[in-house]
């Protein structure tokens, strides 16, 4: 099986070249050539995360070998990196809401899941193809990507890694965790915009030839690890079947019972995996595709048109604050019939004027797939507190975004079907938000992040997650900074 580009300019290549070069060089994003399924997913019910996870990563990289795989899988999912045996727990608190929790990894939220495996799997892709270059990764950020990718590749031989994050969208956590970051190839650098500024400059450097000239003339090569690389794709699948089979041998779904996903969304990364699951034969109904107040994705899946010329609002789930979801052209590619002629004329669309409308089949097959709606920030604190109240579950400010769109499904479709909500970041990870919604506030004015921490263990009877703890005492290790259009400089600079 090769990967073929959503474009359709670019020559087919095997998965582990697709995973080395991140994006495919026409500009378009690697999607599997061909169908792939599953084989009687329910024959795994009793399998462990690792080894769901050896399964269907064979499905994706058949030039892989399983021995390959197997060693990535355990590197990747060990109890040393994350803080439940389950890996990707599922915690029930009534017969129809799950909560399918993601962030048991070393930096607290969901990118962990793929960005654990993602340098194992690039370091064979680089062997398997004989790379003698190094590979520059170059990363922008919402917050939560570029600690686990920091994480994740940190020494890691024959890789060198930039990441650059908006220096007034991160919250003081993520931000605290990237500029301490240790590791003798990395760099991480504050960009004076916001993240789609941070993402639309590494773009453009990966589509500029003479930067990629001189960097192959100094022994590098360019790859990503955000989720535009299918490298971090194919893991997220893993997941959604681990959820169903969670409520399979917990008895709170019957044999091919179909389920709701919920998942907060930004880049599209998370929700796009459900709906591979879903094309693989995981019985889903429903896939609600939940957004903040940078409701973009809400508005296109409701009228199909897709407006990225509205202003950015700086909200309290920063890792969705994003008007530009890359991962909607795999969506479409797949939903039009791998028509990459119109994927082109789209995505040209929204650069050169900010929006496009898809034709009517389009849009109705994704109001088919999928339902969305949006939370504001009031919305989202008030959904912490009810959640809190009603079924003793703390949530962090993303799922709550979660939450709430699932209230307002459940007011409009009247659905019973039972639901998983994705949760996608540890509640003390954004801690003055969740603080605002369960503590009074007498006790949190003029706290530290640092010192909520203490207190919201204290009311929820959680431990602080290690990836957390101490973080104010790490000398901080990054402090440079650039203007949104000095990005490509400070990489030629940095290397
Ligand atoms: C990245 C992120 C999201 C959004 O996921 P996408 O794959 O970009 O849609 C949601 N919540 C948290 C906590 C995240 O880190």
């Amino acid at each position: 099986m090769r990967y073929i580009s959503s474009r359709g300019k670019a020559a087919p290549v095997s998965s582990a070249e697709a995973i080395k070069a991140g994006i495919a060089p026409d500009g378009g994003l690697f999607v599997p050539g061909e169908q792939i399924t599953v084989n009687n997913p329910e024959r795994l019910i009793n399998a462990h995360y690792r080894e769901l996870a050896g399964e269907i990563l064979k499905l994706f990289l058949p030039d892989y070998t399983d021995e390959e795989l197997r060693v990535s899988i355990n590197k990747a999912y060990s109890l040393e990196k994350f803080d439940n045996p389950e890996i990707a727990p599922v915690q029930s608190v009534s017969e129809n809401m799950h909560f399918l929790e993601l962030w048991h990894g070393p930096t607290c939220a969901f990118k962990d899941m793929a960005l654990q495996i993602l340098p194992h799997l690039l370091k064979k892709a680089m062997e398997k193809t004989g790379e003698k270059a190094e590979i520059l990764i170059l990363v922008a950020t919402s917050g939560d990507t570029g600690k686990a990718a920091l994480e994740g590749f940190r020494d890691v031989p024959g890789t060198r890694m930039v990441v650059f994050y908006p220096e007034e969208g991160v919250s003081e956590m993520q931000k605290r965790q990237m500029i301490t970051q240790e590791g003798n190839n990395v760099h991480v650098v504050a960009v004076k915009g916001n993240f789609d500024d941070a993402q639309s400059g590494v773009k453009d450097i990966f589509a500029d030839d003479t930067v990629r000239e001189r960097m192959s003339a100094g022994g590098y090569k360019f790859s990503s690890a955000n989720s535009i690389n299918w490298g971090r794709l194919a893991p997220q699948i893993v997941y959604y079947f681990g959820a169903y089979l969670a409520l399979l041998r917990n008895g709170r779904v019957k044999s091919g019972e179909p389920v709701n996903f919920v998942v907060p969304t930004g880049n599209f990364g998370n929700i796009l995996a459900a709906y591979y699951a879903k094309q693989m034969g995981l019985p889903v109904q429903k896939l609600i595709c939940a957004s903040n107040q940078n409701n973009v994705l809400t508005e296109f899946i409701n009228t199909g048109a897709y407006n990225r010329k509205r202003s950015f609002v700086r909200t309290i789930s920063p890792s969705m604050d994003i008007l530009i979801s890359s991962n909607l052209e795999r969506l479409l590619f797949e939903i039009t019939g791998r028509d990459a002629g119109k994927i082109t004329r789209w995505m040209d669309e929204l650069n050169n004027t900010g929006s496009y409308s898809v034709d009517s089949t389009t849009a109705k097959t994704v109001k088919d797939l999928f339902w969305s709606d949006y939370a504001d920030d009031t919305a989202t604190v008030d959904t912490i507190k009810q959640v809190y109240k009603d079924y003793n579950y703390t949530m962090d400010p993303h799922t709550a975004v979660g939450a709430a769109v699932y209230k307002k499904y459940l007011a409009s479709a009247n659905d019973t079907t039972k639901t998983v909500i994705v949760s996608t970041a540890s509640p003390f990870k954004f801690n003055e938000s969740v603080a605002q919604a369960l503590i009074n506030q007498n006790d949190i004015t003029r706290k530290t992040e640092f010192e909520l921490l203490e207190l919201l263990a204290e009311k929820t009877g959680q431990p602080i997650p290690r990836g957390l703890r101490n973080l104010d005492q790490k000398p901080v290790l990054h402090e440079k900074s650039t203007d949104i259009n000095n990005i490509k400089k400070t990489v030629l600079s940095l290397i």
